[in-house]
């Protein structure tokens, strides 16, 4: 860490405290050529990639939009709010998990379909319904179909946390 005041490389830490209940980690620094002391923070990166829209476009991951079709799926149906919340954390942690700085729209669109499908069939094919315009209504009676012959299962279950 170069020294803000004077340029050099050697300064060192003269304390370390988790701040932020714990996302964040305070250090003080001491400058060992000016003497000057100032403060570093570091928080884990947990940015989201940016989204690729269908016309090429580039926009900021919106989570309320996100959160706002899922809900819309899953309107009336028996998903807890815990379950919900479960879903959405795991499509973040999926989409960062991938490395990419940018994913399709589309791509989004399958992570949350592939949640809703376990999370609840009927909202999986609310959501599906809208958003793979499925070509006529034999390919959507077919997804139905294939649907009939799985059983739901919450999100995480045979997984573990984490
Ligand atoms: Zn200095």
């Amino acid at each position: 860490m170069h020294c803000p005041f004077c340029g050099t490389h050697d300064t060192k830490v003269t304390d370390s405290r988790l701040v932020a209940e714990g996302d964040q980690v305070r250090r003080r620094r001491q400058c060992a050529a000016c003497g000057e002391r100032f403060t570093t923070y570091e928080t884990a990166e947990l940015v989201m990639p940016r989204v690729i829209k269908g016309d090429g476009s580039r926009e900021s991951f919106d989570e309320q939009k996100m959160r706002a079709g899922m809900s819309l799926a899953l309107e009336k149906r028996p998903v807890s709010v815990e379950s919900f919340e479960a879903a959405v954390e795991r499509i973040r942690q999926r989409l960062r998990a991938r490395g990419d700085r940018e994913v399709e729209a589309r791509e989004i669109g399958e992570e949350v379909m592939e949640m809703l499908k376990r999370l609840d069939h009927v909202a999986y094919i609310r959501f599906a319904s809208v958003y793979r315009r499925f070509q006529d209504l034999d390919e959507f009676r077919a997804e139905i179909d294939r649907l009939a012959q799985e059983p739901s299962a919450e999100p995480d279950e045979g997984r573990g946390h984490n």
